[in-house]
């Protein structure tokens, strides 16, 4: 009986010493959602981002996709002679994330977005129109892909960054 409470008293001095280092450490979690880490300028969003202006309606996009995710309806202007795209639809909740359609698209008119919340109470939420995933101004497309727009987004948090800052604040 002795020899276990000698025992208990050890663990128990051993746990407080871990708490206690801990308790001095200082935090670098986050506080998601009032703080929010910046994603890498690559991530590879559950919103793709497709551009109207370039978009011809060649379907390239559609014909890589290995999922077949993309559903793409035109219709015909002849007087212009060109393609108007009627419908754009991707079901992101079957998507791979595979970035193929981005890859194929020889316009330059699909691009991933850097968003990452997507969780809805509904399936069929994340079949996404083509109004939904029109390229509009605030949009922050990612650098998937497309590394000219590369500089003009933020740097990637990282938490190691984040711990090192604090306890570099901690000496300022
Ligand atoms: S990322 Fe891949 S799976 Fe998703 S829509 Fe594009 S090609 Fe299809
Ligand atoms: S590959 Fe590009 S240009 Fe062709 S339909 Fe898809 S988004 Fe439009």
């Amino acid at each position: 009986m002795k020899l276990k409470l000698e025992h208990y008293g050890k663990g128990l001095a051993k746990g407080l010493g871990v708490t206690f280092r801990h308790v001095l450490r200082h935090r670098i979690t986050t506080q998601y959602p009032e703080e929010r880490l910046s994603v890498s300028k690559r991530f590879r969003g559950y919103r793709m981002v497709w551009d109207e202006e370039r978009c011809t309606g060649c379907a390239t996009c559609a014909k890589s996709c290995p999922q077949g995710n993309i559903e793409i309806v035109t219709s015909t202007k002849r007087d212009e002679n060109r393609y108007v795209v009627e419908k754009f639809e991707v079901d992101t909740g079957r998507c791979i994330f595979c970035g193929l359609c981005v890859e194929a698209c020889p316009y330059d008119a699909l691009f991933y977005s850097r968003e990452y919340e997507c969780s809805t109470y509904r399936r069929s939420d994340l079949v996404l129109s083509r109004d939904q995933q029109k390229r509009t101004e605030g949009k922050e497309l990612s650098a998937y892909f497309h590394p000219e727009i590369e500089e003009n987004l933020p740097a990637q948090t990282l938490l190691l960054d984040k711990a090192g800052r604090r306890s570099q604040s901690l000496w300022d």
